[in-house]
């Protein structure tokens, strides 16, 4: 492997995650790409990213589990040797009513989204502070920072980001380690191609630019981010919306 830069991403088989890694790999960075079942997906992905010259290792893990994600960064680091990037993309949604709301949707949620982001930011932390550099971006979401109603549980998890990556920044700025991320508003993928037309229609009908984001607009952020021109960003939250946040 080369001085290329190496970066993680984790739900990079589809959607938003995909988008990363190509923007990623158009920037010459080579790819540990994580998914969980989706394995053609995956492969797709991975041939995408291979067409700019660099090298893309698919990982299958679970990030809910502390074990894939001690297996996925075990396996980054034999592979690649170093980790510059991680990106903790990977989430799901089990969108209910409150009072309609299982615990088992609860614990599905925060294991995938917010416990799973906890353990791999823990495993790569330990790397980066001995590399004393590195770049962390998490996805958080215009829902951990307004609410919804319906997602209770959704926006709990991507709060819970917001309040990890602020956190985490402080106690790593000074080790050459920067810690942000990017909250999507609404981006058209697998997770919101399931909503029914009119809850499409309404939510559109609240983005002050008036349309739906592309998962490539988040990847522009995200490579911004991890760039040398954000070198003197750390604990921010960069929302992609359309306005949606303001
Ligand atoms: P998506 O199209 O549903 O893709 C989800 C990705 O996550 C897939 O690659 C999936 O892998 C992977 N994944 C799911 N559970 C996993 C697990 N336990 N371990 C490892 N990988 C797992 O979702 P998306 O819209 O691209 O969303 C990506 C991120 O952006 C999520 O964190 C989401 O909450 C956030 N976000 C999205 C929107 C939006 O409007 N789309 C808005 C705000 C925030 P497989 O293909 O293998 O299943």
């Amino acid at each position: 492997m080369s001085e290329q830069q190496v970066a993680i991403v984790t739900g990079a088989s589809r959607g938003i995650g995909r988008a990363i890694c190509k923007k990623l790999a158009s920037k010459k960075i080579h790819i540990v790409l994580n998914y969980t079942t989706n394995e053609d997906a995956a492969k797709e992905t991975q041939r995408w990213c291979e067409l700019e010259g660099v090298r893309v290792v698919l990982v299958k893990a679970d990030v809910s589990k502390q074990e894939d994600c001690e297996y996925l960064i075990e396996q980054a680091k034999t592979i690649t040797g170093k980790i510059d990037i991680l990106v903790n993309n990977a989430g799901i949604s089990r969108d209910s009513l409150l009072i309609r709301a299982k615990c088992e949707d609860f614990e599905a949620v925060i294991n995938t989204n917010l416990r799973g982001s906890f353990y791999c930011m823990k495993l790569v932390t330990a790397i980066m502070l001995r590399q004393r550099s590195g770049k962390i971006v998490n996805m958080s979401s215009v829902i951990g920072i307004h609410g919804n109603a319906g997602q209770v549980v959704y926006s709990a998890s991507k709060a819970g980001i917001i309040g990890m990556t602020k956190s985490l920044a402080k106690e790593v700025a000074k080790k050459g380690i920067t810690v942000n991320a990017v909250a999507p508003g609404m981006i058209m993928t697998d997770m919101t191609k399931v909503l029914p037309e009119q809850t499409l229609a309404q939510i559109k009908s609240e983005i002050p630019m008036g349309f739906a984001g592309d998962p490539e607009d988040i990847a522009n952020a995200v490579a911004f981010l991890v760039s040398d021109d954000a070198r003197y960003i750390t604990g921010q939250i960069l929302s992609v919306d359309g306005g949606m946040a303001i």
